[in-house]
């Protein structure tokens, strides 16, 4: 299996109008991301010349991308530097994000704000409703506004993340090479991206979110099945199979439960939330949501199972630190819930097993994500950011 990061893809081919529309894209970036919001402020970041950063804001502004804030009065006026903000004008994104229980979209603005959402539950009886929705949940985004940069989606996999298709997720409306982005672009006339939904959310999170402050990190997404976006030097972990980063199927135990993809002990079969409903069913013939095990989990018979559960969680987490060693892991999706303390237990047993010694700068973080249960949702739209982070979009 081969893997690469997007950051290798980086310094390829660079010319001059590559360089252009990359330094105006990182000039968005920084001031979409709040590193700063001046020309001075832009031109230490980046570390191009203040002349070349006049100029590059210059152009944000012809464009209605960026405006020059009001100056501020008082005793310092005239020496204050004017802060730059977005245009009320500069367009919005939409977000897209499958998954196999619901459907949901998002209109975010360039600091990744949400400014509306709208899901819909998954009925897998119906055919043709995921297209549908999908159209319904678009639509209703541009019905608030009509100055769209591009679609982004979050999907669950095995996607073609380049073609931007859907190949074929198992027990999915029976989808077969769903060409995805193509039928959005056709219907929207818009640039369409797609990635993994827990690639997005990493992505969100490493822009927006607590995943600013690392260098590498894992985001970890536990629901019925167990994913992750692996963040690594400067780039996400791009899977050439089409497949997200599997951790629900590392194996913790060769002899133990049968899993769905034919071997045996995957984590997930233990610790994905569907996996401790039954448990907690089965040893208290309460019918409860995920979320109600957590809210219980003061009931002993329920934190016995959450904590077994975590425990196999984290000795999948060790062995991943062993290979990837990441500064932190966000644990993501709807595991949010989860209160604090299993994180404390989860954190010191992954510290105290992983092989690096731990102090200081080797221990990991483990913690739940800004977005919270939304990171997969905004991080769709985030897969529109990026792009223009990187100068592909709205530059000539
Ligand atoms: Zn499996």
């Amino acid at each position: 299996m081969r893997w690469r990061t997007e950051r290798m893809d980086r310094g390829k081919g660079i010319n001059n109008g590559d360089l252009k529309r990359r330094n105006r894209g990182l000039a968005l970036k920084l001031i979409a991301t709040g590193e700063s919001n001046t020309r001075t402020g832009i031109a230490r970041a980046s570390r191009l010349t203040k002349m070349s950063v006049s100029n590059i804001i210059d152009e944000l502004i012809q464009k209605d991308l960026i405006v020059e804030g009001e100056q501020e009065r008082g005793e310092q006026q005239g020496r204050r530097p004017l802060s730059l903000e977005f245009s009320p004008k500069a367009p919005k994104m939409i977000g897209v994000l499958i998954n196999r229980e619901y459907c949901a979209a998002v209109l975010c603005d360039f600091h990744l704000n949400v400014i509306r959402t709208e899901r819909r539950e998954m009925d897998y009886h119906e055919k043709g409703w995921l297209l549908e929705n999908i159209y319904g949940l678009i639509d209703s985004m541009l019905e608030v506004e009509k100055n769209i940069l591009g679609i982004g989606v979050a999907s669950i996999g095995p996607l073609d993340v380049v073609r931007g298709m859907i190949l074929r997720p198992p027990r999915f409306y029976g989808i077969r090479d769903l060409p995805l982005a193509s039928l959005l672009k056709e219907r929207y006339g818009l640039p369409v991206f797609m990635d993994h939904q827990y690639n997005s959310a990493a992505r969100a999170e490493k822009l927006f979110g607590c995943g600013k402050e690392f260098s590498s990190f894992i985001f970890v997404g536990i629901t019925n099945g167990i994913g992750a976006g692996i963040y690594l030097d400067g780039g996400i972990l791009q899977n050439r199979a089409g497949l997200g980063s599997e951790l629900g199927h590392i194996s913790v135990d060769y002899q133990g439960n049968l899993c769905d993809c034919g071997s045996r002990g995957c984590v997930e079969t233990y610790a994905g939330t569907n996996a401790i409903v039954s448990r907690v069913e089965a040893a208290t013939g309460k019918k409860m949501t995920f979320a109600e095990c957590c809210a219980h989990s003061h009931e002993a018979v329920i934190r016995r199972i959450l904590t077994e559960a975590l425990e196999k969680l984290s000795i999948c987490l060790v062995s991943v630190s062993n290979l990837l060693n990441p500064e932190a892991i966000i644990l993501g999706h709807e595991s949010v819930k989860l209160p604090e303390e299993f994180l404390k237990e989860m954190e010191s047993y992954i510290n105290r097993y992983k092989l690096s010694e731990d102090s200081g700068e080797s221990h990991i973080k483990l913690q739940k994500p800004y977005f919270g249960e939304d990171s997969q949702l905004v991080g769709a739209a985030c897969n529109v950011l990026a792009q223009a982070f990187e100068g592909k979009l709205l530059f000539e």
